[in-house]
């Protein structure tokens, strides 16, 4: 079993979740007491919720850098970035470490086209809706038809991660504005909705719509529990 490496505290709600559905992977592959090997480095949130929102990304780079390289010190096989937004620096992540990046939006990706989806509805934070790491490699790489709520939208559904749900905080009001957003995407021919951050799934998930959603807590997690226990590099 390859050892996990976990870049996280991005925030620390959804890392939660990371730990606990990678260690419920590796017991329901491998049965009796097993748990996944783990390396952690989580970082302090507000530091680089700064960062971002003044629009430093060299400087997050940087960051979270320095953490991978730790997180590769503590023996991990590979890395996993609890995060979509901090997606945005995986090159600078990548160019510090010698171990690969479990690319978040690839795993994704994929898991769409099984589904022989081709539009999809995305919610993230506004980095992630907006810029193009994210969306761009959907598209692009990927060839994903992607729709993104309006401006005024794109800016609730952001205040809301940052607000909200990266403090733990889960409003039955903000449910309902997401809802009503993923249903004016599928309106306008979304077949499903990724959600494009890592806390969404605390708010909304598939007992709550039947809009087919991409979890990427869930994908990103499944998709290390597998690699973890896969012969390749
Ligand atoms: N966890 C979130 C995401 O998946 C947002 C917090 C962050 O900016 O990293 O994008």
């Amino acid at each position: 079993m390859k050892t996990i490496g976990l870049l996280g505290g991005m925030s620390w709600e959804s890392t939660e979740l990371y730990y606990r559905l990678i260690n419920e992977g590796m017991r329901k592959a491998l049965g009796k007491l097993h748990s996944a090997r783990i390396a952690m480095f989580s970082v302090d949130f507000q530091e680089l919720e700064e960062l971002q929102h003044e629009g430093r990304w060299e400087e997050a780079g940087e960051l979270s850098a320095a953490a991978a390289r730790r997180v590769e010190a503590a023996g991990a096989d590979f890395l996993v970035i609890c995060s979509n937004t901090m997606h945005k620096v995986v090159p600078q992540v990548e160019a510090a470490i010698s171990i690969p990046v479990l690319h978040l939006t690839d795993a994704t990706a994929r898991r769409v086209k099984e589904q022989q989806i081709g539009t999809v509805g995305l919610l993230g934070t506004r980095f992630t809706m907006e810029h193009d790491f994210y969306r761009g490699r959907l598209t692009e790489k990927h060839g994903l038809n992607v729709m993104v709520p309006s401006e005024s939208d794109r800016n609730l559904v952001h205040r809301i991660i940052y607000d909200e749900l990266c403090l733990g905080v889960v409003k039955d009001e903000s449910r309902r504005e997401y809802l009503r957003i993923m249903e004016h995407l599928r309106e306008q021919g979304a077949q499903a909705i990724i959600e494009g951050c890592t806390e969404i799934v605390l708010l909304v998930n598939q007992g709550h719509t039947d809009i087919p959603l991409f979890d990427t807590t869930a994908i990103h997690t499944e998709a290390a529990v597998r690699f973890a226990l896969s012969s390749g590099v």
